[in-house]
This record gives C-alpha cells, sequence and structure tokens, in this order.
C-alpha cells in the first residue's frame, strides 16, 4: 500500500480564521445553568395569600426563597414569575396555561353552586381573566 500525499495539495494547509468582529457585545449575562424564568407551581398562590393576610393583619410572614416551579424544579423566587411575557420556561409556560383553564372552570362551577356568595357576573369576570392569561401562556410570543 503506498500513501499519496494528496492531501498535500489541499490549499497551503492553513484554515482560514476570519476575524469575525466580536458579535457579544451584549454579552448574555445569564451565567446561571438555568437562565429560564418560570412559573411557581401554584402560579404564586402563596405570595397572594401573604398579601391578603398582610392587608388585613399589617403584617407579612417571610415567603420561601426558594420555590417550586411548573416544571417541578426548585429555582429562586427570583426566576419565577406569574407574568406570561416573562415566562421562558416552555414546560412552565404549559403548566400555567392547564393551571389557568382548570381555575376558570373551577371558578363557573363555583358561581353556579348556590349558596356561594359569588355573583355569576363576578365569577364569570374572573373565569375570563384565568381564560386570557391561559391563551397568553399557551402562545410564544406575547
Ligand atoms: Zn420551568
Amino acid at each position: 500500500m503506498v500513501r499519496s500525499g494528496r492531501r498535500s495539495a489541499a490549499g497551503n494547509g492553513r484554515e482560514r480564521h476570519e476575524p469575525t468582529q466580536a458579535t457579544c457585545k451584549r454579552g448574555v449575562e445569564m451565567s446561571e445553568s438555568d437562565p429560564h424564568i418560570h412559573v411557581q407551581s401554584d402560579l404564586g398562590a402563596d405570595a397572594a395569600a401573604r398579601n391578603k393576610i398582610a392587608s388585613m393583619f399589617g403584617l407579612a410572614s417571610d415567603l420561601p426563597s426558594v420555590v417550586t416551579t411548573g416544571c417541578e424544579l426548585r429555582v429562586p423566587r427570583a426566576m419565577t414569575s406569574p407574568l406570561p411575557a416573562r415566562v421562558t420556561c416552555l414546560a412552565c409556560r404549559e403548566h400555567a396555561h392547564r393551571q389557568h383553564l382548570r381555575s376558570a372552570e373551577q371558578l363557573e362551577r363555583l358561581s353556579r353552586t348556590p349558596g356561594m356568595n359569588v355573583s355569576s357576573a363576578q365569577a364569570q369576570q374572573a373565569a375570563d381573566r384565568h381564560r386570557d392569561l391561559a391563551a397568553r401562556f399557551s402562545g410564544i410570543d406575547t
């Protein structure tokens, strides 16, 4: 077997490294291993309850700084948001979408329950709000 020296025919053997202009001026600062914004698994219901208690009694318990997300991670609370426009974790968006739809259905069922101190108009309004949020969580481009 004879090895032909044909490889050397390919150019001058040097890879051209185009000095591309540094495109990372705005540098991605997120050095976190998980840069995503999640939703809390309960969609922030604990914070809502806390605010209610705080306004009733003028005191607030400390919220846990680490929360469980819709995709079942434990992340700092700061890495979560209830706002569709901010949540970038796909699994969490789907979770929030489902949760809001469920809340809407629950509210509508509640409003039809005799003896509930909720007018059906109020409940419908709240349900509509959940449906709106659900829709916004299902689309990535809000
Ligand atoms: Zn997530």
